[in-house]
């Protein structure tokens, strides 16, 4: 069998020649192998993707919904992701839990990325041997048995695996406070990660103090950089991470287009600072921005704040809304990014050949004790 380094490193020189073709062949090629495999592959398109990429995607949606509707489609022998890591390894988990591979008779189903360097910034943020000194260092000042583990769904599968090892749960944007409701029901203290913005607007909505709101920075080498009576008052431990691309939205950006636009409606993601939530009219999820727009009436003026390719998408198919980038348009995920026709093809064409590359698998423990935490915020309602 060819040593699997081998594999990849021919596969990947083979990437080169797709990367010099022209668009419309591309597209021919890609839209050839998806006749070819019919409904056993799925192509998924985050909403952050770009349109040339949407457009050849079967499904659109979050990483959850999309993960979600991947598992759950009996046909699919592979699944193209076109998001970032995490999102494919929840894919990985999800599609290929015991019950699912038993069912089709002990026949795993390919997940791939097309693009092994589209990560996530927040996610990168915190790893697990940054999680496991935290929850050491915890365990000196206060009661762990105290604390749930709240992982964002951006987070790598081992902090899934932490969270379901630690009676802990996965959150997405849209279910956080659900989950935190669910959190308290179990122990009196949350240590949320790795993103403080989401972790901080969902408890400050549900009645948390700031100041029972400590911040964990793994740069700091003893107790996050907090005191521990700091820790001890603490209800929610927020790790100090967060998204490059939503904290480039601030509190200036919602007076300057209040100022510029009259009657306009500030939407903003919940990964945003606290201080721009405050000021917008709205915060939530990809999901509910999207549904706040198509249930809008003509002429809504909006300015929104999340990433970019999105945002762009909404003004073309709502044109009968004036919709509105929030702040500089830097705000493009600079990973989902990477992804293009020329990777997707590449992608697509080595999986048709029976040489698959960039296959995301999540190690079979790992991946028990994600699927866990995972299944409990689904039970979440
Ligand atoms: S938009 Fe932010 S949170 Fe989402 S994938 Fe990109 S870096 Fe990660």
């Amino acid at each position: 069998m060819m040593n699997p380094m081998n594999l990849a490193g021919a596969a990947v020189r083979s990437r080169l020649p797709y990367l010099r073709m022209e668009p419309d062949e591309l597209v021919s090629r890609i839209q050839a192998v998806r006749e070819n495999w019919g409904s056993k592959l799925l192509i998924l398109g985050h909403h952050y993707q770009r349109d040339d990429v949407i457009a050849l995607a079967d499904l659109r949606g979050d990483s959850y919904q999309l993960s979600e509707m991947a598992a759950s489609n009996k046909q699919c022998r592979a699944i193209v992701f076109c998001g970032v890591h995490f999102m494919a390894e929840t894919a990985d988990i999800l599609a290929n839990q015991p019950a699912h591979v038993e069912r089709r008779g002990g026949r795993r189903v390919d997940v791939v990325l097309p693009e092994l360097e589209a990560g996530c910034s927040m996610a990168d943020l915190a790893d697990i041997d940054a999680v496991e000194t935290c929850w050491r260092q915890l365990a000196d000042v206060i009661d762990v048995d105290e604390v749930t583990p709240v992982t964002y769904i951006n987070s790598a599968a081992s902090l899934k695996a932490f969270c379901g090892r630690h009676g802990g749960i996965v959150c997405t944007s849209s279910n956080a406070a659900a989950v935190l409701d669910w959190a308290f029901a179990q122990r009196p203290r949350v240590l949320f990660f790795p993103d403080q913005h989401l972790g901080r607007n969902t408890a400050l909505a549900m009645g948390t103090t700031p100041d029972r709101m400590p911040v964990w920075d793994p740069e700091q080498p003893i107790l996050g950089g907090n005191q521990a009576t700091a820790i001890a008052a603490g209800r929610v431990i927020l790790w100090r991470g967060h998204c490059s691309v939503h904290q480039v939205f601030l509190p200036e950006h919602v007076r300057d287009i209040r100022r510029r636009v009259p009657g306009i409606k500030v939407i903003v993601h919940p990964e945003c600072r606290h201080d721009v939530v405050a000021e917008a009219d709205l915060a939530g999820s990809t999901g509910r921005i999207i549904r706040e727009v198509e249930a809008a009436p003509p002429g809504t003026r909006w300015a929104i704040g999340t990433e970019l390719n999105l945002v762009k998408r909404l003004g073309r198919e709502h044109p009968e809304q004036e919709i509105h980038p929030l702040g500089p348009s830097m705000a493009v995920c600079p990973t989902m990014f990477l992804i293009d026709r020329a990777r997707l093809c590449w992608s697509l064409e080595n999986l048709a050949a029976g040489t698959p590359v960039n296959v995301i698998r999540v190690d079979d423990e790992t991946a028990r004790w994600a699927l866990v935490a995972l299944k409990r915020m689904l039970e979440v309602k």
